[in-house]
């Protein structure tokens, strides 16, 4: 035999073995305002301090001026009936053109949307190979707290996250994984550079032949590092140092509530979700009031509800930078119409005139 898979190359005790990356607890100091940060953006940083969030106003409400229903005229409805009918192949166009309006029924459909925009701040250690950077660490002054730390707005009701390193929050250490040599064992061949040869279990013979996979030696130069028995420590990508750091996460979120009461029994209230209305009341502030003295009572109570709900929910979590309340008039006009003698019914609805339907006559009905 020429060799046996026990005396395979050579073992550095130095070189330490691959490891998690994420550091040691207590690796790191605590900086004021940031404190028990486990890595990651995970750590919320809340509640804002009571300043950074509006306070409400007691007792106060908000008042919506009238409004007026709108409705469709015969020709509308036809011509959305037709549009509907075009882009269904199953229907022909022909009912829809002859068939005889009985009743266009307008009804008042108010949809209630509060939006509530929010900024909310989270922090975590980071760390990234040390490449000689600027290492802005607390030598240059004190952190400033989560909340002070300045950030470019992003328009309003809009989503979107920004992240911020702390200022003097830095610091440079040994790579805690490689303890900075740059290098880690390989944990395929544990750190000898060679592997036994999986098809003569590393005796170098096979079937009384030379073994043609490994030449007779009996072992084989491990892929994994090429033969090294030490990589490349993917933590600190082999420079050996880190330069840890805290970092911001500020998140924006325009948060949405809606509301439509439910009165059309035959119309499914999902619909009115891909049409538009017509918002006659719109109403933006820091922080917006209930709405009182709106003839649809069940608007006023929801608005009331949300609010404080919104209020209740953000507030403890985030700092609420805006709100707004609007109502929607969504048109919805239920057109019962005469075809052949029978009766049948259809609903437009959104200011751009859809057609829901349930039944539609044919046209090769035989009188
Ligand atoms: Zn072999
Ligand atoms: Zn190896
Ligand atoms: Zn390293």
């Amino acid at each position: 035999m020429e060799g046996t898979g026990e005396d395979l190359g050579t073992f550095d005790p130095n070189i330490p073995e691959e490891r998690p990356s994420a550091p040691p607890p207590g690796w790191l100091e605590d900086i004021h305002g940031y404190q028990g940060h486990k890595g990651g953006d995970g750590t919320p940083l809340y509640p804002p301090p009571p300043a950074y969030n509006p306070q409400p106003e007691q007792n106060r409400n908000t008042v919506v001026p009238d409004v007026r229903v709108p409705s469709v005229s015969e020709d509308e409805a036809r011509d959305a009936l037709l549009k509907f009918v075009e882009s269904k192949w199953r229907y022909s166009a022909k009912p829809a053109r002859n068939l005889t309006f009985k009743e266009l029924r307008p009804a008042t459909v108010y949809r209630y949307r509060l939006e509530t925009f929010t900024e909310t701040r989270t922090s975590g250690w980071h760390f990234e190979p040390y490449n000689n950077q600027l290492v802005d660490g607390p030598q240059y002054g004190v952190s400033p707290l989560p909340w002070d730390i300045p950030v470019v707005l992003p328009p309003r009701f809009t989503d979107q996250v920004q992240k911020i390193r702390v200022p003097h929050s830095s610091v440079m250490k040994p790579c805690h994984v490689c303890c900075g040599i740059g290098r880690t064992r390989c944990s395929a061949c544990f750190g000898r550079g060679q592997k036994r040869c999986t098809f003569c279990h590393g005796h170098g013979r096979s079937r009384n032949k030379r073994c043609t996979s490994c030449q007779g030696r009996g072992h084989r130069r491990c892929l994994s590092c090429h033969g090294h028995g030490h990589k490349t420590c993917k933590v600190c990508h082999g420079v050996g140092n880190l330069l840890h750091f805290i970092q911001l996460t500020v998140t924006w979120t325009n948060n949405v509530a809606v509301f439509i009461p439910d009165r059309q029994p035959d119309f499914p209230d999902e619909k009115f979700q891909q049409v538009s209305g017509d918002a006659f009341f719109v109403d933006e502030s820091v922080l917006v009031y209930p709405i009182q003295g709106f003839p649809d009572q069940e608007i006023c109570d929801v608005s009331t509800r949300l609010i404080n709900e919104h209020l209740n929910r953000f507030s403890s979590t985030s700092r609420i930078l805006q709100q707004r309340q609007t109502i929607e008039l969504v048109p919805l006009t239920h057109a019962h119409y005469a075809y052949n003698g029978k009766d049948y019914s259809f609903f437009i609805y959104g200011t751009e005139n859809k057609v829901f339907t349930v039944k539609y006559p044919s046209s090769c009905c035989v009188l």
